[in-house]
């Protein structure tokens, strides 16, 4: 019994042999003659390309133009639009070895025939067996639980961070290949990336023989053929056989007058699912050594097609509208495999909505949190005591300051516990601000604590605060105690410094004087005052220049009984976006305004040719009686590189550039004494050039230094540099800072041309946190961003929603323990457990 799909088999076997009339035994024309007999009815009269005269007589090229005429009418390849299925995984697409539907190859060449107009035909469809089903996995199962992970690839994937099936289906790619662009094969163009969906005519494996085999094919559509290659896979020949329909995505190129496609994406269009290495947008996803994106691709895919339908959305409908934001199952699906560009964008705000509300949460719980527990100390400052300690001061307080510090007084008048950040920049005056603030705990009888990262400047705010309250006279460098006269107060204000290298019966006298009350302002080192010291009466704590924003250990300062209120310093300016994600829990106070008279700093870009003229301006500014800065090139992260590499230029200095000055070292590998001491040595004048490396970082206040060279500009970042030029400019005299940049590309150019151009701290950290990305920006470990996946920087609007929604849900189910909230509760515990630095 002839069929059509005799014929199909016969025509299809007939091209595979190169049109030479050898399918049949004796040659076709006596079979087609039959075949016209029985079939000719079957199909139109009118479409049925008529049977030729004789094939044998026919050229090649004829025959195969008229067989692949033959094989549209009677086993169409279906059109590209009905072949392709969505782009887009269902939640539970069939099995990838789901019944197979194998079509005819089409044959013929370019241009052979008119694209297939005709409708498939389905009684060719044999399905294969269905395997049996795979066994139900859930999120938390191990990733080898799916077939796509054997032993081999699971070491990968967790070296990826990858170790359940829901960690796979989190794991988005950070990129897609624009497989859109689809084509016929006639319709090809050279070096484009394009894609076609073909069937195979023909594959074998070539070479071998001690080089790796490889995979050649012919693959063709309705419009034609087109020669594939994949080197050193020899082993796809055999899965390739005639009548495999793929999709294929590459650049094909001319070859010998053809085109070809070399070792191009493919995907197999039969296997169930839609294609996921080929075709459409292709997710590319972050890699480990050993670990190829196809293996990577199918993992995924296959998490996503077994348990995705199994994550449960937290976001209630309303919630999801409220910020138009699609649900939870579609995004992570778009994630991987969107439609477009657009589609992506929709999914990935989804998905970092998501992430900026965990963020929003914690926060927001560690404000309540902190605010619940128990009331802290109302400390009033009455404004005769406060207005008279203002009138003493030897400046007339900026405007800046003086809202600054509004703040905080109306803050420590409450019950709640004050929680704020008082950000300005360096040299702007936040220390008064916070001597006139710990002035008000005095007044009501508390203690205030003021911590510094380090002891230097643990003692230069003893020594500024005393004088400032004290009205000029303050206290002498020896001094670890005074006890201070306020004029219209009737009580004299005492003043302690608690620093490491104080001696241990020092250490132990001002311990004792702490913990009987004796001293109301406590100036020390952070690691110190908070290792146990006890203050009974403490009602406000300082914490100046915070850089670690994320963890500010509230919990080791805090009172046993009663929250002190606290106020956080920074000098380095906070990115609006960044103070929104990650110091939610933080009121902001901002001193925007510089005291009046400052000397301008100077930038100037310095190419390296120049350098002479540099360390010529440097001494031109010590033969007038200033002192300078040298800070040396970041050679790499280890400090003790770093301390020799300090060291040799100080040395190269001292002998070959600076041999009459009095130079100094100063690098983060010496010891707190030396540290100390070549400070101090800076201070007094006793040096001209203090050589440093970054440790010179932090609040030091020399004001007759004017001038710095900062020495391999181009490797540090735009805040540090920022931070570094702060050290000049806090004296009477006009400073200049000298940026030498020996190399570095267009990116390190952009930062030196903005440090020339702007002073503005603010200007500076947007520009530093666009140039960087938020993760460099504040350091991974403590910025809370370990999850952020989705999430970017500049995702203002969504933070703001998910600041809002965050609020909302803890005011209305404040331990979120609601059953609606159990999802929520459920992720954000998960959170929490990855991000514990954010939870301290
Ligand atoms: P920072 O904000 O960097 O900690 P400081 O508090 O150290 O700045 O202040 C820098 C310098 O400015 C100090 O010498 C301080 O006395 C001085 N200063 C602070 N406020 C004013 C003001 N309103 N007018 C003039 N000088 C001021
Ligand atoms: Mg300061």
């Amino acid at each position: 019994m002839m069929n059509a799909d005799t014929l199909a088999k016969i025509l299809r076997h007939e091209g595979r042999g190169g049109f030479r009339n050898t399918a049949v035994v004796g040659g076709l024309d006596e079979f087609l003659r039959r075949w016209q007999a029985e079939l000719g009815p079957a199909l139109s009269a009118a479409d049925a390309p008529g049977p030729p005269l004789s094939y044998a007589d026919m050229s090649a090229d004829e025959r195969q133009q008229w067989a692949s005429a033959v094989l549209e009418r009677i086993a169409p390849p279906p059109s590209a639009d009905a072949a392709r299925p969505p782009a887009q995984p269902n939640a539970t697409p069939p099995p990838p070895d789901a019944p197979n539907a194998p079509s005819a190859p089409p044959c013929g060449k370019p241009n052979a025939a008119e694209p297939a107009k005709s409708k498939p035909a389905p009684s060719q469809r044999k399905p294969r067996k269905p395997p049996a089903p795979p066994e139900p996995v859930s999120l938390g199962d191990p990733v080898e639980r799916l077939r796509a992970v054997n032993g081999r690839v699971k070491p990968k994937l967790n070296r990826l961070g990858v170790h359940t099936i829901e960690d796979l289906i989190y794991h988005f790619p950070h990129r897609h290949d624009d497989f859109t662009n689809l084509r016929k094969v006639s319709e090809l163009a050279p070096g484009e990336t394009q894609t076609i969906i073909a069937a195979v005519w023909e594959a074998r494996e070539i070479g071998g023989r001690g080089r790796p085999a490889s995979t050649q094919a012919v693959l063709g559509d309705e419009t034609g053929n087109i020669r594939v290659t994949w080197f050193n896979q020899g082993y796809l020949a055999k899965r390739l056989t005639p009548g495999t329909r793929l999709v294929i995505s590459g650049a094909p190129k001319p070859y010998r007058g053809q085109m070809v496609f070399q070792s191009p994406e493919y995907d197999f269009l039969d296997g169930g699912g839609a294609p996921i290495h080929a075709g459409g947008l292709a997710p590319v996803y972050p890699l480990t050594e050993g670990l190829v994106q196809r293996t990577m691709r199918n993992c995924v895919r296959e998490a996503l097609s077994r348990a995705l339908d199994q994550t449960q959305d937290f976001a209630s409908d309303d919630m999801l509208q409220r910020n138009g934001l699609p649900n939870l199952q579609d995004a992570i699906s778009r994630m991987h495999y969107p439609e477009s560009a657009d589609d992506m964008e929709r999914a990935r705000r989804r998905l970092a909505f998501d992430e900026l509300l965990m963020l929003q949460l914690t926060v927001a719980r560690r404000k309540i949190e902190w605010q619940s527990g128990g009331g802290a100390a109302k400390l009033p400052a009455d404004p005769a005591l406060m207005g008279a300690f203002i009138d003493s001061l030897p400046f007339a307080l900026t405007g800046a300051q003086r809202r600054a510090l509004d703040e905080i007084l109306t803050d420590i008048d409450s019950p709640t516990p004050m929680s704020r950040l008082l950000q300005g920049d360096v040299g702007s005056g936040k220390t008064v601000v916070a001597a006139a603030a710990l002035l008000a705990a005095a007044f009501n009888g508390r203690q205030g604590a003021l911590m510094a990262p380090t002891e230097l400047l643990s003692e230069q705010h003893f020594l500024t605060i005393a004088k400032l309250l004290s009205g000029g006279a303050g206290a002498s460098k020896d001094d670890v105690y005074v006890s201070l006269e306020m004029p219209p107060h009737p009580k004299r204000v005492t003043l302690g410094l608690l620093i490491g290298s104080l001696r241990r019966r020092a250490k132990d006298e001002m311990r004792r004087r702490i913990a009987e009350g004796e001293v109301d302002i406590i100036v020390g080192t952070q690691a110190l005052i908070q290792d146990g010291v006890d203050i009974p009466n403490l009602a406000l704590v300082v914490v100046d220049e915070q850089h670690r924003f994320g963890v500010m250990q509230r919990s080791a300062i805090r009172n046993k009984t009663q929250p002190p209120h606290m106020l956080a310093m920074s000098a380095t300016p906070i990115p609006r976006s960044v103070r929104l994600t990650m110091l939610g829990d933080l009121d902001l106070s901002t001193i925007d305004e510089m005291p009046p008279g400052r000397q301008p700093i100077r930038t100037r870009w310095i190419e390296p040719k120049r350098r002479a003229n540099a360390y010529a301006t440097l001494r031109k500014e010590v033969s007038d009686g200033r002192q300078a800065f040298i800070i040396c090139p970041l050679i790499e992260e280890s400090e003790a590189v770093q301390a020799r590499a300090a060291t040799e230029e100080y040395e190269r200095l001292s002998s070959d550039v600076f041999p009459d000055l009095r130079l100094g070292l100063l690098h983060g590998r010496m010891g707190i004494d030396e540290k100390e001491a070549a400070m101090q040595a800076f201070q007094a004048g006793d040096i001209d050039i203090l050589v440093a490396t970054s440790v010179v970082e932090v609040g030091i206040d020399v004001p007759n230094a004017t001038a710095m060279l900062v020495d391999g500009a181009e490797r540090f970042g735009l805040a540090q540099l920022h931070q570094f030029r702060g050290r000049v400019g806090r004296g009477e005299h006009p400073s200049q800072c000298l940026l030498l940049s020996e190399s570095g590309g267009a990116a390190a150019h952009e930062r030196m041309r903005i440090l020339e151009r702007t002073m503005d701290g603010f200007e500076i950290a947007e520009e530093d946190l666009r140039i960087r990305g938020a993760g460099e920006y504040m350091g991974t470990r403590q910025s809370g961003l370990n999850d952020m996946k989705a999430a970017r920087m500049s995702d203002r609007d969504i933070m703001m929603m998910a600041r809002k929604e965050a609020f909302s849900l803890l005011n209305a189910d404040p331990d979120l323990e609601t059953a609606d909230n159990a999802p929520l509760a459920d992720r954000l515990r998960k959170y929490s457990e990855r991000n514990p630095v954010e939870m301290s």
